[in-house]
């Protein structure tokens, strides 16, 4: 932050006001020294201030903190480019998160399936049998219910009828039929009831 390219905004912004140092002070509650202070960049605006000051100089907190007039169109541009970035990020974290669901998925699907098989065609005591299939079983559901904890957090479901997009609550996910990652459930918006599509942003 340029101190000193604040001030001389915020002066030029009072004179195309018509404001005299003074008379600005006096809107603002303040002294015309803290006024000249800010101006010659010797001091910031207190923060508690910086709205009323905005309004009065007719400039927003950014051209503020710029110390310079942001012109609209760049303006929409600046904050395009982060939404889309911040939607990059989203999708990627879904991404990552529905990958490792397949993985915990799998790991799941497969521990069971190694113990049914060692305890339906090994040799061994009955009691090592009972275990076995325990402790798959076991595995199986602590999987099954990670996955579908991970698949209700990523992303979103979108409605085919309305093209909502939404969070169901964990109970509609556990209970929904899926065909992959789509789920039959009722869209909380117009009602459908349909294969919702999972989605990795809003
Ligand atoms: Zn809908």
């Amino acid at each position: 932050m340029n101190q000193e390219k604040i001030g001389k905004f915020i002066a030029s912004c009072r004179k195309e006001q018509k404001l005299t140092q003074a008379a600005l002070a006096e809107k603002l509650g303040i002294t015309d020294r803290a006024v000249s202070k800010w101006e010659t960049g010797r001091n910031l605006p207190d923060a508690s201030i910086m709205p009323e000051l905005c309004d009065l100089l007719n400039i927003n907190i950014s051209e503020l903190f710029s110390g310079e007039r942001i012109d609209m169109d760049s303006y929409k541009e600046k904050s395009d480019e982060l939404l889309l970035e911040m939607k990059k990020q989203e999708e990627l974290k879904n991404k990552k998160l529905l990958s490792l669901e397949m993985v915990i998925g799998y790991m799941a699907s497969i521990t069971f399936m190694v113990m049914i098989f060692v305890a339906s065609f090994i040799e061994m005591p009955i009691w090592t049998r009972v275990l076995l299939i325990a402790v798959g079983s076991t595995a199986f559901i602590v999987g099954l219910i990670n996955a579908l904890k991970i698949e209700h957090d990523a992303g979103y479901y979108e409605c085919p009828e309305c093209k909502e997009r939404y969070v169901p609550s964990m109970k509609a996910v556990v209970m929904a039929p899926h065909i992959g990652t789509a789920r039959k459930m009722k869209c909380p918006y117009c009602g459908n009831k349909a294969y919702h599509k999972k989605v990795l942003t809003k």
